[in-house]
């Protein structure tokens, strides 16, 4: 008996003759993920890591791998009825069952010649069980726990209980610039596009001496976090200094939020034409402050060469907070900081500043210069 990892995707198997690519990402990114522990191998559509030593840490990095669906402990035996109780038997223990429970086997056999079907080893196996296990009570159809038998060359037995985190391999869709500040919403909005299949580059954009080196610690951190889940590429850092302070010259008080943001977006659009990066990223929601109405969101994405991704749009404040508690950047989202927008903040911005005005305020002055400054300086951190 072996005891392996037992890995499940899910949407990949839609993808037709992409499927390969798709496969060898999501190999190569749980590759990433264990830092070369263990074994990967793959049979039949199943993903297989051997083995389960420090089997809680390896599991808890699986589940954060975007195209995994299940990340299941498991048992490799031969296929015979009493290693299959044996291993199921095991499987059970290791969960410790304290109270009442109900629990379902499934059977799928890819080799019929197996001398039972899949009904009759299902039942005795879960015959087997309930006569070892008090605890246990048969739902053949919402049970709490589903011991999942697979007869091939070989048997395997596990118990689906982890779920993966489903979506797409990260670089499956391609690449795409994120706008991440220390805020609460960008994580997650990068978070969103990971799990999507995006390779991603988080653009910052700093204000020294405004802004302090904490501010850019933080985000730095935040940068560990989604590195957590599946981010690849470094954090970018802009100097955003020389800009704003154009802008305060040269713009009205009320209109500064709203060319900030005209000017993040051409910087973004300058990048993606070196990088090859397909769209950009924001972690704006529709109505959640004044820089985020439908006219403020025209006004900064009728200038984005490529398709400008907002995930969160549609949801409440309250939901990106709890999708942040639970991919992990929250806590360190409310860390105090100084960003470079709310340094400059007017006191009445505009909220439905409209497209026509704030390209007549712009025309006034040139400010391509500096654009392209600050994509030269540009540091990668
Ligand atoms: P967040 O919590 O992501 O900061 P927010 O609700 O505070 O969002 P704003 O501060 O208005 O909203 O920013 C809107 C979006 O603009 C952010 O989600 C982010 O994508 C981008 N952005 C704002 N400030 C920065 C910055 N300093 N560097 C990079 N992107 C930024
Ligand atoms: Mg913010």
């Amino acid at each position: 008996m072996s005891d392996l990892i037992l890995l499940r995707y899910g949407e990949l198997g839609l993808k037709g003759h992409n499927r390969s690519f798709f496969i060898k990402k999501l190999k190569e990114n749980i590759r990433r993920m264990l830092k070369g522990k263990g074994k990967l191998t793959s049979v039949h559509g199943r993903l297989f890591f051997h083995p389960w030593e420090m089997e809680r840490e390896i599991v808890e990095n699986l589940q954060r791998v975007f195209g995994l669906v299940g990340v299941s402990p498991a048992k490799e035996v031969e296929a015979d009825m009493d290693e299959i109780s044996f291993a199921a038997k095991e499987l059970i223990s290791r969960l410790d069952l304290k109270t009442p429970t109900t629990f379902k086997v499934e059977t799928k056999r890819a080799d019929k010649s197996f001398y039972l079907n899949s009904m009759e080893i299902s039942r005795d196996i879960g015959a087997n069980l309930l006569q070892l296990f008090p605890q246990l009570k048969v739902d053949v159809h919402n049970p709490e726990i589903r011991v999942r038998i697979e007869i091939r060359k070989k048997a395997f037995v596990y118990i689906a209980d982890n779920p993966g985190p489903g979506g797409l391999p990260v670089g499956t869709g391609g690449k795409g610039i994120l706008l991440l500040s220390g805020g609460i919403d960008s994580p997650v909005a990068g978070w969103m596009m990971l799990k999507r299949g995006i390779d991603i580059l988080p653009l910052h954009f700093s204000s020294p001496p405004y802004t302090n080196e904490r501010s850019l610690e933080k985000v730095k951190e935040l940068v560990r976090e989604l590195k957590q889940w599946g981010l690849k590429r470094p954090l970018y850092n802009v100097n955003f200094t020389p800009i704003q302070e154009k802008l305060i010259q040269e713009v009205p008080g009320d209109f500064l939020t709203i060319m900030m943001r005209r000017m993040m977006v051409r910087i973004a659009n300058k990048i993606a034409e070196k990088t090859g990066d397909k769209c950009i990223i924001t972690g704006e929601s529709l109505g959640q402050v004044a820089s985020q109405t439908i006219e403020s969101l025209q006004s900064t994405g009728v200038l984005a060469e490529v398709p400008l991704l907002r995930p969160l749009i549609g949801l409440d404040k309250q939901e990106i907070i709890n999708l942040a508690q639970k991919i992990g950047t929250y806590e360190t989202s409310i860390q105090p900081h100084e960003d470079c927008c709310q340094v400059f903040v007017p006191n009445h911005p505009v909220t439905r500043p409209i497209l026509s005005e704030v390209e007549k305020i712009e025309e006034k002055f040139d400010f391509e210069e500096k654009l392209i400054e600050a994509v030269e300086k540009i540091e990668r951190l």
